[in-house]
């Protein structure tokens, strides 16, 4: 017997994976998603799933949230990481580091992966819907909506073989990185900017000249992206009956971005919760609060040891496993969340959570404060 409807706002991987685990449960899912199709947000550019945070790995994840991975989804095990005045270091892991996946409209994306999926489980898509504003329950993935974090890259074809490249320098990505992803002659390069966003032009031109300097590379039928990253914190994911999800709830890997997991986790569990009555703030405080902190305290400290903290972390991934190593910073440790309270501070301005909530507010997104909301 079909179980109640759920209204879902954005069809990215956290909205399409609510719609896909509430309608594996015998809900009726509709999801209203602005563009014309998935995917729009992105390039047909390479990401990685990470696959370091948590022991299992993430395709088992994947399976046990129900998800097939119907799109193209390559293990990496390993790469080289260049850090100034140092000789590229080469990583190498016995457990996949991550899983190379593509984001876009294209066929074998994650996105189109996901929508596939929800179609042939009966979801409706309603595309060209753009809701800003929804009286009543709701399920809202709508991503980003300030840059806390701004990215410029490259999508391009190539003869160079498959691999992985990520560049840790002040000079190309003020405090973030640059990555080279390659896979079956296509490739993806990016920087990945936390400050000094107006300079995207001259990061992007730095990143492409590096990789050049410093690779046997050519690059055909290049399109150039831009795009950008949230992260923030709340006490509370629900507001007026709607559960936030994905980065709309500034759910983000605040160190390096990797926020795919964040939102296929959360989207799972906003949907657990209209499965089992379960309350939805319980479950991410449970299972993504105290890596979303621990994340901001990273940020805080990966802006602060510079280049020579580069060097560190290199000969640290060089030295072997480097999963283990990334799994132990990336989850909770009683000593670093001491720093905790000096990380919210340096990030006040971003970590603020700028919903409005005042009563009756019907927004899906709003910043009162900056009088979007009437
Ligand atoms: C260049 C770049 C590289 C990245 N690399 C990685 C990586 O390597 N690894 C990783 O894990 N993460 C990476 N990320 C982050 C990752 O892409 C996001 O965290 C993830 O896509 C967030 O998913 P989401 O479902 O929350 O939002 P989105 O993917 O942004 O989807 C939101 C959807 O909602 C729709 N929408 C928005 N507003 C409305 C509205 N009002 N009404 C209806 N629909 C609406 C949008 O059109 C969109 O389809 C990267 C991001 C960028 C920009």
């Amino acid at each position: 017997m079909m179980k109640e409807s759920v209204n879902i706002i954005g069809a990215g991987p956290a909205g399409l994976t609510a719609a896909i685990v509430l309608a594996k449960s015998g809900f009726r899912a509709r999801v209203y998603e602005m563009s014309s199709d998935v995917g729009h947000r992105l390039n047909g550019d390479f990401q990685g799933l990470e696959n370091w945070s948590s022991k299992k790995d993430i395709t088992e994840l994947f399976k046990d949230i129900g998800i097939e991975t119907n799109f193209l989804c390559v293990p990496y095990y390993g790469g080289t990481i260049y850090a100034p005045e140092m000789k590229p270091a080469v990583i190498k892991s016995e457990r996949p580091i991550f899983y190379l996946v593509k984001r876009g409209t294209m066929p074998g994306t994650l996105d189109m992966g996901l929508k596939e999926q929800a179609l042939s489980l009966g979801v409706e898509i309603l595309f060209n819907h753009r809701l800003d504003k929804f009286d009543g329950k709701a399920i809202v993935g709508t991503g980003p909506k300030g840059a806390d974090a701004v990215a410029v890259g490259i999508t391009f074809n190539t003869s160079m073989e498959d691999q992985a490249v990520v560049v840790l320098d002040d000079g190309i990505a003020p405090k973030g990185y640059s990555y080279l992803l390659v896979n079956q002659g296509y490739g993806t390069m990016v920087t990945v900017l936390y400050r000094e966003f107006r300079r995207e032009n001259e990061y992007f031109e730095r990143m492409l000249n590096f990789f050049k300097a410093n690779m046997d590379m050519d690059i055909n039928n290049g399109k150039r992206f831009g795009c950008y990253g949230n992260f923030f914190l709340r006490d509370t994911q629900i507001h007026h009956d709607k559960l936030y999800t994905g980065e709309s709830a500034g759910f983000q890997d605040c160190l390096w971005g990797f926020g795919m997991r964040y939102a296929i986790l959360s989207g799972y569990l906003a949907a657990r919760s209209f499965i089992d009555g379960s309350t939805y703030d319980t479950l991410w405080k449970r299972d993504l609060k105290p890596m979303l902190e621990t994340s901001l305290i990273n940020r805080f400290l990966f802006e602060r040891i510079g280049h020579a903290g580069y060097r560190y972390l290199t000969k640290r991934f060089a030295q072997g496993s480097p999963c283990g190593f990334l799994r132990r910073h990336y989850n909770y440790s009683f000593f670093k969340h001491l720093l905790l309270p000096f990380a919210k501070r340096r990030y006040e301005s971003r970590v603020k959570d700028r919903n409005c909530n005042h009563e009756n507010c019907t927004c899906v997104w709003c910043r009162c404060g900056e009088k979007a909301c009437p």
